[in-house]
C-alpha cells in the first residue's frame, strides 16, 4: 500500500484542504499503519498539552520552600529573642543583686534612678542583642549557631562570675570601712 502523501498529511493536518481530508479519511479507514501513526501523534500531542499541568507542582514546591524559609526565619527570631531575654534577665538579676548589697549606702532616689537606668540599659541591650543575633543567624549554619550559643553561654557565665566577684570585693571593702 502507498502511504504517501497520507503520512505527511497526518503529521501536518492543519493545512489540509477539504478534498485532502476526505482522501486521508478514506486511506485511514483502510490502513492500520497510518491509523497507528495518527494515534501515536495524537498521544504525543496530548502529552505536550498535559505537560503544563504536570509542571504546576513546581510552583507548589516553590511556595512550600518559601513557607519553610519564612518558618525558619521565625524560629531564628524566636531563638534570638530567647537569647536576648536570657542575657537581659541575667543582667537584671546581677544588677538587682548588686543594688541589694549597696542599699544601705544608697538613697531611695538614686536607687530608683539606678534601677530605671539599669532597666533602660537592659532593654536597649536586649534590642541590640536581638537585632544583632537575628542578622547573624540569617547568614550562619545551625552548627555555627550551636557553637556561638556555647561561646555566649560560657562568656555570660564568666561575666557573671567576674561581676559577682567585684561586687563581693566592694561589699567587703564597704563593711571594713564602717
Ligand atoms: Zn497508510
Amino acid at each position: 500500500m502507498e502511504h504517501q502523501p497520507y503520512k505527511t498529511w497526518i503529521l501536518d493536518d492543519e493545512d489540509l484542504s477539504d478534498d485532502q481530508k476526505l482522501r486521508l479519511n478514506d486511506h485511514l479507514a483502510a490502513c492500520p499503519e497510518c491509523v497507528q501513526l495518527s494515534e501515536n501523534l495524537n498521544s504525543a500531542l496530548l502529552a505536550i498539552r498535559v505537560a503544563p499541568e504536570v509542571a504546576a507542582p513546581a510552583g507548589f514546591t516553590q511556595r512550600w520552600s518559601a513557607a519553610l524559609a519564612t518558618r525558619k526565619r521565625e524560629e531564628e527570631k524566636q531563638q534570638a529573642r530567647s537569647l536576648g531575654i536570657a542575657l537581659g534577665s541575667s543582667a537584671l538579676v546581677i544588677a538587682v543583686g548588686a543594688m541589694l548589697i549597696f542599699i544601705p549606702g544608697l538613697s531611695l532616689i538614686s536607687l530608683t534612678a539606678g534601677l530605671i537606668t539599669t532597666v533602660v540599659n537592659v532593654l536597649d541591650g536586649m534590642q541590640t542583642a536581638v537585632s544583632f543575633a537575628t542578622t547573624l543567624f540569617k547568614s550562619i549554619s545551625p552548627a555555627t549557631m550551636v557553637l556561638l550559643f556555647s561561646i555566649a553561654g560560657g562568656w555570660l557565665l564568666l561575666a557573671s562570675f567576674t561581676l559577682g566577684l567585684s561586687v563581693w570585693k566592694l561589699a567587703i571593702k564597704k563593711v571594713e570601712n564602717k
